[in-house]
């Protein structure tokens, strides 16, 4: 089914849960939120475990990409549950178009669905090749929800990753965290709200956020190597797949700048325009669709990043796609022939150099395209900006190289912490050594 199926027929899934794969925690739960708010029953898969990777595993032959196993994994933990009824069920996953493998995800799961026999359970599922705009056929509300809510998750993420390394209450920034995803949650479910009035609500809503951020007992230092967390999406932001990276980081004493899921969003959105310049329709409606989106996109990222100024002082994410991520790719990876994540971490790294990252780590699963890519040459880019250390850190179901040399890498980080000819611009709120 696809995804303007479900928009023109909403009672293709009517009395279903909709499940939302937990890329991330926030997205999956936002984007299930913004589907309640209308009238769709849908939920985040639960958490991954053990089972995961054994049913994954045994409904794919070892060829398929790691992520797809995972997200597998959690539809058939839901499919093997006792009282499965295959009626009330239906799943959600994007696709792509691309060299990436990410666009066999669905038609790959709707194979092994009707191999077990599953023919009826609708898997839901909007295409990147148009900027996701098969989202749109809902009404313009359901789009600049789930848009609304990717940047909520973001800078939610964003506040926990720059507050936890220096938390003195163990536990108290997740704590803020789980809290902050709640009051979005609450906000995005609501139905019939108009857009204007769920925009005020959001920023309300975040305005508690940035309390909660701001009430966790830290003592914010100088002394912590800044980390750049780049790479394949999926792996990067499961921390499932990626084996709580981001925690072993700041267990090792780093803090971590991740890519986040807007930066994607921004990408396509170039990228859309991009393939309308070179198919030669500049002046179309599908330009003038995609340019208003943009900006609109635009504008509510603003509003809702505005109170949070002072806090991502030294923080800032790249205002341009092109300019701030993919030009500066562009010598070692141009962004008009090579596709997807392996450009817009290797720009991202070159921007993170210019804000004072001591490294930069780049996630991807054993085998994607993306970590061979980049690892091969991510050489070259370190020795253009004065050995910069970065380090790919390959994960599988059952192994990732990052628990061997995570040790070796922080301390060439903390090496370049030293020499770094960019230091890093700190908000406030931090005391010094
Ligand atoms: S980026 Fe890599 S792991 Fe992710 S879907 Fe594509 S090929 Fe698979």
């Amino acid at each position: 089914m696809h995804m303007s199926t479900v928009a023109k027929n909403n009672h293709a899934l009517a009395g279903r849960t909709l499940w939302v794969p937990r890329m991330s925690e926030s997205g999956a739960r936002f984007f299930a939120a913004v589907f309640r708010s209308i009238g769709i029953n849908a939920s985040a898969t639960p958490e991954s475990n053990e089972d995961t990777l054994e049913l994954g595993g045994l409904h794919t032959s070892g060829e398929e990409c790691y992520p797809n196993k995972v997200t597998i994994g959690d539809f058939l933990r839901i499919i093997h549950t006792d009282d499965f009824d295959p009626s009330k069920h239906a799943f959600f996953m994007p696709t792509a178009n691309g060299p990436c493998r990410f666009g066999q995800y669905a038609p790959y799961l709707r194979t092994v669905l009707d191999k077990l026999g599953h023919t009826s359970v609708p898997i839901v599922s909007p295409t990147s090749e148009n900027g996701y705009d098969g989202l749109d056929d809902h009404g313009n509300s359901m789009i600049i929800s789930l848009w609304r809510g990717m940047v909520c998750g973001d800078i939610l993420k964003k506040m926990l990753l720059k507050t936890r390394p220096y938390e003195t209450l163990e536990g108290a920034a997740d704590e803020a965290h789980e809290k902050s995803m709640q009051l979005i949650e609450a906000v995005l479910s609501q139905p019939g709200v108009p857009s204007k009035l769920r925009l005020k609500h959001l920023i309300e809503a975040m305005s508690k956020v940035r309390q909660l951020f701001h009430d966790v007992p830290a003592c914010y230092t100088h002394n912590k190597p800044l980390i750049g967390v780049v790479g394949e999406i999926f792996c990067r932001l499961n921390d499932f797949s990626n084996y709580d990276a981001i925690r072993k980081i700041e267990a090792h004493g780093g803090e971590c700048w991740l890519s986040d899921i807007s930066e994607w969003v921004w990408y396509t959105n170039w990228s859309q325009k991009s393939n309308l310049r070179r198919a030669k329709k500049t002046i179309s409606l599908d330009m003038l669709k995609a340019v208003i989106k943009n900006k609109f996109q635009r504008i509510d990222e603003d509003k809702l990043l505005a109170q949070f100024h002072d806090d991502f002082i030294g923080y800032e994410e790249p205002h341009d796609v092109y300019k701030n991520v993919l030009k500066p790719a562009w010598e070692y990876l141009p962004a008009d022939g090579a596709l997807g994540e392996m450009v817009l971490s290797i720009g991202k790294a070159i921007y993170l150099y210019y804000k004072g990252a001591d490294g930069i780590i780049d996630i991807s699963p054993f085998s994607c395209m993306n970590g061979i890519v980049t690892e091969a040459v991510y050489h070259d880019v370190s020795k253009d900006y004065d050995d910069l250390p970065i380090r790919n850190f390959y994960f599988d179901a059952s192994s990732s190289n990052m628990d061997r040399d995570l040790d070796i890498f922080m301390e060439l980080a903390a090496g370049y912490a030293k020499r770094k000819k960019y230091p890093r611009v700190y908000p406030s709120i931090f005391k010094g050594e």
